[in-house]
């Protein structure tokens, strides 16, 4: 549905997209994740119509963006970096402006209503764009983007800026989109693409660095387990008792300090599980286990480890 094949885009010597070939099949829900100034909206943002590329293509269902951008972009529904919205109009009245310009032949008055119960916006229908909270613009953006019902739609890191329950609730959003349509969403929260998307492809420096199944990815950055566990105990008994523990690879004190307890930072080999020996070895000697629990990796190691991994 979605193909790009030997993207580049330069700005004099700075390559943003430096020869980004990956596909997206019909009714998938596509990952592309990479840290800030990566090349992800610059991919995107070719791949909508709204930039140029320097060479290479990208075409929506099977149509070139550059050869037929209307007929290309009527199958595409877009959510940019910084949506669109006009903050004078009403929700109501700006989901009618987006309906005229994208010439939508779909009956207006009932389309545009699904559009705003999927997107739950309909109680703020009447309400100015500029009095709505960042949450309630997100959705908005995301309404926008479904005016025309597209078969395909790009969303440019959907959850930046909002709070921890409406992440969830546009997770929820974008995951149910994906039963009917084609999507790539870009992002660089790991755990962002872990729990929404099908396929995570991994850009880099303009480069694709990885383009695989999500569980195998989770795989390769789960295969070495990391805990932060608090003890109270004497440190370098603590820490010996912890090194001595069969799967430890490494234990590292982490400076925090609490009246006698301190936080340990616990390296484990793949496979093994340090929980219940953990927990036993640390009573024999009435060290109480303050707390528990597992550290996630940052974008940064996750390159490390996979491109690693590529490499063996
Ligand atoms: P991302 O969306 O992954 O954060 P971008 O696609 O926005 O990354 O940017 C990729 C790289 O291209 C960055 O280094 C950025 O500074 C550079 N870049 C983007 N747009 C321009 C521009 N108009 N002029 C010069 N450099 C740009
Ligand atoms: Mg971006």
């Amino acid at each position: 549905m979605i193909e790009i094949n030997h993207l580049v885009k330069n700005y004099g010597s700075k390559f943003a997209v430096d020869d980004v070939s990956f596909k997206v099949g019909e009714g998938e829900i596509v990952g592309f994740l990479g840290p800030n100034g990566a090349g992800k909206s610059t991919t995107m943002n070719i791949l909508t119509g709204y930039l140029s590329s320097t060479s290479g293509e990208a075409k929506v269902g099977g149509i070139d963006i550059l050869e037929n951008p209307d007929e290309a972009k009527k199958l595409i529904g877009f959510l940019p970096e910084q949506p669109p919205l006009y903050v004078d109009m009403t929700v109501n009245e700006y989901l009618n402006f987006v309906y005229e310009i994208k010439s939508c032949r779909l009956n207006r008055e009932k389309h545009l209503e699904e559009i705003r119960k999927v997107t739950k916006i309909d109680d703020v229908k009447n309400r100015l764009i500029r009095n709505l909270s960042k949450g309630y613009r997100q959705r908005v953006g995301i309404a926008q983007a479904l005016v025309g019902n597209p078969p395909v739609i790009v969303f440019d890191e959907p959850t930046v800026g909002l709070d921890p329950k409406q992440i969830i609730e546009i997770r929820n959003l974008i995951r149910s989109l994906g039963k009917d349509h084609t999507v790539i969403l870009s992002t660089h929260i790991l755990s962002e693409v872990q729990s929404v998307c099908d396929r995570i492809v991994i850009i880099n420096n303009g480069k694709i660095i990885a383009d695989e199944r999500t569980e195998n990815i989770t795989e390769a950055v789960d295969s070495t387990r990391r805990y932060s566990v608090k003890i109270a105990g004497p440190q370098r008994e603590v820490l010996a008792a912890l090194n001595a523990l069969s799967g430890v690879t490494s234990v590292e004190v982490t400076g925090e300090r609490e009246l006698d307890s301190y936080v340990y930072l616990i390296e484990t080999a793949r496979g093994a599980d340090i929980r219940k020996p953990l927990f036993y070895a640390m009573a024999e000697k009435n060290w109480p286990i303050l707390g528990l629990e597992s550290v996630g990796m940052n974008l940064e190691e996750v390159f490390v480890r996979i491109t690693d991994r590529a490499g063996n």
